[in-house]
């Protein structure tokens, strides 16, 4: 399956698409991950980058588009992909429909998670993740099971984001409403788009993704490409 999660800052895009590739070992291929690597690597693109996720805007399109065409051919991502933070403008995902024609592939759904803003500033101010694996936690949402240890790699090392702070959330907000908003119409008119109430809790907004796979294929979701 190759699945588009769309939605703020915040609304659990990350959280379940890592439970989705957890379960069904498809790809998760977060953008946002991926810039911080660059980041970290000290490459060219993460100098580039850097002072613009600092301030809550998106790095050009030009950057993500080849970064994610790279990526999208690497051998991991023949049994689908799940895009998390991709695409972010309408130029994205104008490019992200030629990349898939080219390859002779399809989006067989878009899971739109919707949360008010309100609740997005308090996820983004109290996230942390492992160092080691990536897993997400939240200071009041989703502790660890056992304190200061995390439950999927057992590492004592956790981080917080350089981004997740108030000032930047207002600046995310914005260019999310501005550029990316816009293009679930895009995917509205091909039938694509499944609204989850991301309000929800954690286990019960999973449970709605669920419900909206199986409608997509009523056989077996994650059998197939
Ligand atoms: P995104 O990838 O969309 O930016 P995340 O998946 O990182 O969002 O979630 C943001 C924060 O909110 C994390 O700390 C996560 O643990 C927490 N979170 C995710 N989903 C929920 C939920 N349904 N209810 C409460 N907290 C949540
Ligand atoms: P995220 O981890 O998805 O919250 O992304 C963190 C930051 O990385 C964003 O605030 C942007 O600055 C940048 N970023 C991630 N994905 C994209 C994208 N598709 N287009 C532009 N900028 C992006």
């Amino acid at each position: 399956m190759r699945l588009i999660f769309l939605g703020p800052p915040g609304a659990g895009k990350g959280t379940q698409a890592k439970r989705l590739e957890t379960l069904h070992g498809i790809a998760q291929i977060s953008t946002g991950d991926m810039l911080r690597a660059e980041v970290q690597a000290g490459s060219e693109i993460g100098r580039q980058a850097k002072a613009i996720m600092d301030s809550g805007g998106l790095v050009s399109d030009e950057i993500l588009v080849a970064m994610l065409g790279a990526r999208v051919g690497q051998p991991d991502c023949a049994r689908g992909f799940i895009l998390d933070g991709f695409p972010r403008t309408t130029v994205q995902a104008a490019a992200l429909d030629a990349m898939l024609v080219q390859l002779g592939l399809g989006i067989d759904a878009v899971l739109s998670l919707e949360v008010n803003e309100a609740e997005l500033t308090e996820r983004i101010a109290g996230r942390f993740t492992c160092r080691q694996c990536g897993t997400g936690y939240h200071d009041s949402f989703k502790r660890p099971l056992v304190e200061g240890i995390c439950d999927v790699c057992g590492s004592h090392e956790f981080v917080h984001r350089a981004d997740d702070n108030r000032d930047t959330v207002a600046a995310r907000l914005d260019a999310y409403r501005r550029l990316t908003a816009p293009i679930l119409p895009h995917y509205e008119r091909q039938g694509l788009v499944h609204r989850i109430d991301g309000m929800a809790e954690i286990d019960a907004v999973s449970a709605a993704i669920d419900d909206a796979l199986i409608s997509v294929d009523k056989a077996q979701p994650f059998t197939s490409n």
